[in-house]
């Protein structure tokens, strides 16, 4: 439940994860009128732990605790787009980890592409952060992914290698064995992000499959029940072939998270598909 406890939401990949990542859109009424279309649409299930799909959504930080409240006494999950690596400290215009905690939002993405280039974030900067966000008591969705230039000269694999090894070796793989359920990975290849190129199902399968091996060879058979999102340019027409695929459990969600229409549109098509695992 979203509640303002601290506690952390889990996810699971028994059903399928829809995550909106709102980058820097959305003003304040309208954070307000999404929050309340949603509650609207979603009707009891927004509020039944275990709900299907689950749901989260990831507003600019100065929306968190508005965001967090409109959605109180939800299963909806409301995260921080980025953390800092420090808990507190002399970082002017950073947000911390426990800044975001006290918002009443219970998970952080780390690593997004976006951060990445525009802010020269590398692998094991987003260790520190996603490991900042797991030791304040927030959930993390870690973001992967390869750019153009890198699959087409035979990378993804080595890239993918690179970034989830400084991941697991940065926060370190027995206290990301005992936060299960408090930490995903997001695949999201850089050029199908905002591009509306979008990964076929081939594709994203074949990554997912990479990062679930690369995850097992760590955690063993608990690398199954780690959610494995897909990102980029996914929107109602081609969600429903890549959830098909038995190891995308959900997406991440940028350009169509921002329209309550079309994020429902997706809600309801993924939400009733039988669970891949
Ligand atoms: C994202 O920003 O995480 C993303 C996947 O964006 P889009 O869906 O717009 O490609």
């Amino acid at each position: 439940m979203n509640t303002s406890d601290n506690r952390p939401a889990t996810l699971h990949n028994r059903t399928a994860i829809l995550a909106g990542n709102w980058k820097m859109n959305l003003r304040r009424a309208e954070v307000r009128a999404f929050a309340a279309k949603l509650k609207g649409a979603l009707g009891p299930r927004a509020a039944a732990d275990g709900a299907s799909p689950q749901v989260a959504l990831f507003p600019s930080h100065p929306f968190l605790g508005t965001l967090a409240d409109a959605l109180r006494g939800t299963a909806v999950i409301v995260g921080a787009q980025d953390v800092h690596s420090e808990a507190s400290g002399a970082h002017t215009g950073d947000v911390s980890a426990h800044q975001v905690a006290s918002t009443g939002a219970t998970w952080a993405l780390c690593g997004h592409s976006e951060r990445r280039a525009d802010h020269g974030e590398g692998d094991a900067l987003v260790a520190r952060k996603a490991g900042a966000a797991l030791g304040a008591g927030l959930g993390v969705m870690v973001c992967l992914g390869e750019t153009l230039e890198q699959r087409e000269g035979g990378d993804t694999e080595e890239v993918l290698d690179r970034q989830l090894a400084a991941f697991l070796d940065g926060v370190g793989v027995e206290p990301l064995g005992d936060a299960l359920g408090r930490w995903a990975l997001a695949y999201e290849p850089v050029w199908a992000i905002g591009t509306g190129k979008t990964a076929t199902p081939r594709i994203a399968q074949e990554a997912h499959v990479f990062l679930r091996a690369r995850l097992a060879a760590q955690l063993g058979e608990a690398a199954a029940s780690v959610p494995l999102l897909y990102g980029g340019s996914a929107k109602p027409g081609n969600c429903e072939e890549l959830f098909a695929e038995p190891d995308v459990d959900g997406f991440l969600i940028g350009g169509a998270s921002l329209d309550p229409a079309t994020f429902l549109d997706m809600i309801h098509r993924c939400g009733d598909a039988p669970a891949s695992d």
